[in-house]
């Protein structure tokens, strides 16, 4: 052969490298274009794409470990990634409903998955109920010929409301209707879904997962392959992916995500504990503390609680935006899961179009972080402090 010509040097990497090389990281894997040995491989390829390599869309290595990873937190066969919580959950509505079908979702549900099934499943004619957290097996009154799907979410966004998942998934199986989960709050961790006979367990691995409040990304677990390679397709054939740089940054927040459960947990109950007894406020909603109406249910099924909890303020909706405005170590803002303690305030939504605070005009919900648990506490303290005078009831 001739020598190359330096515009194909450049374009050719042929460099050997030595052999040897171990790190405590994996490589990250980037790649549209896959490789094939033959054209007999590359007419074959289809037969890869659930286990193999096709194209970068449907996975390279670093995909595939964080999924693998993923299912063996979950106890699950099979994960799909999707590019953020939010993602994952209309992976699932897509591949399960068509437009004959009905699904059931929590009336206090995260907001954008209730704006999901109002302004987007509506359009390719799904039908949506939305039903009370508390059904339990009352679900099964709800549950129509056509009904093919029930979403669940434990505790709720916002309201923390917790459900009996357990009597809602032998209700719906009795009647051959799929349960799907909203885990991010628990994570596998502290509520084994799929043990709990759910057979979507969906994660916004935005939130502890990653951990550090750099990433978007959502994953679907499942043990029926026939599911999986049903929510493998639909997601292709959406062109979805994800980037395997994030996957790798994923990695990295699952190895600290047991303890930093532990802390956010310990903390954030010890807080919630502490404004209880504050007379500013009026409730607080954590399902790990005894008043909580949830509190047996979370006792029977959960392994831990996360540092997500919601309070509800005496005076309106203006005191608890001083409320907010006088916090300086919580930070304002949605999204949670990250190293750094936040606050957020929501407005009650009759309507339900968007994020409902329950039957409260506004309610504040709080993210403990991995900060010192006293430093928290007086910075709450300061900022219920300057409250304007008669604010309280
Ligand atoms: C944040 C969140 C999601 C969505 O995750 P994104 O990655 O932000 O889309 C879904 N469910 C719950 C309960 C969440 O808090």
């Amino acid at each position: 052969m001739n020598p190359l010509h330096t515009e194909t040097q450049v374009v050719v990497d042929d460099i050997a490298v030595p052999d040897g090389f171990a790190a405590l990281v994996r490589p990250t894997h980037r790649g549209s274009t896959i490789l094939f040995k033959t054209a007999a491989d590359f007419l074959g390829r289809g037969a890869a794409f659930y286990t193999g390599y096709t194209y970068g869309l449907a996975g390279t290595p670093t995909h595939y470990a964080l999924a693998g990873k993923l299912a063996a937190l979950e106890g699950a066969r099979h994960c799909a990634l999707a590019p953020s919580g939010l993602a994952a959950i209309h992976l699932v509505n897509q591949t399960v409903l068509d437009r004959h079908s009905h699904v059931l979702v929590p009336d206090t549900a995260y907001g954008p998955t209730r704006r999901n099934a109002l302004e987007l499943l509506q359009r390719f004619g799904v039908e949506t109920t939305f039903y009370p957290p508390d059904a339990g097996a009352g679900i099964a009154s709800l549950i129509r010929p056509h009904t093919r799907l029930v979403w669940t979410e434990s505790p709720c966004s916002l309201t923390m409301d917790m459900q009996d998942v357990p009597a809602i998934v032998a209700a719906a199986h009795e009647r051959g209707v799929q349960v799907a989960i909203d885990n991010t709050w628990a994570t596998p961790l502290y509520f084994d879904a799929l043990g709990h006979g759910v057979d979507f367990s969906v994660q916004a691995l935005t939130k502890y997962p990653a951990g550090h409040s750099n990433v978007l990304m959502g994953s679907v677990c499942v043990n029926d392959t026939a599911a999986f390679q049903r929510l493998k397709t639909t997601s292709d054939l959406m062109g979805s992916n994800v980037s395997p740089d994030d996957c790798a940054a994923v990695m990295l927040g699952l190895g600290t995500m047991a303890i930093r459960l532990e802390r956010h947990c310990a903390s954030a109950l010890k807080i919630a504990a502490w404004l209880e007894r504050q007379p500013q406020v009026r409730c607080v909603m954590h399902p790990a503390l005894p008043s909580h109406p949830g509190h047996a249910i979370w006792k029977r099924d959960f392994r831990g609680a996360s540092g997500l909890f919601s309070l509800v303020l005496e005076g309106g909706l203006p005191q608890a935006c001083h409320f907010l405005d006088a916090l300086s170590l919580f930070q304002l803002g949605a999204s949670w899961g990250g190293l750094h303690s936040l606050a957020a305030i929501y407005r009650a939504d009759p309507l339900g179009g968007g994020v409902a605070a329950g039957p409260h005009d506004h309610l504040v919900r709080l993210h403990v972080g991995l900060e010192s648990p006293d430093d928290l506490i007086d910075d709450l303290a300061r900022a219920l402090s300057a409250l304007p005078a008669g604010a309280c009831a």
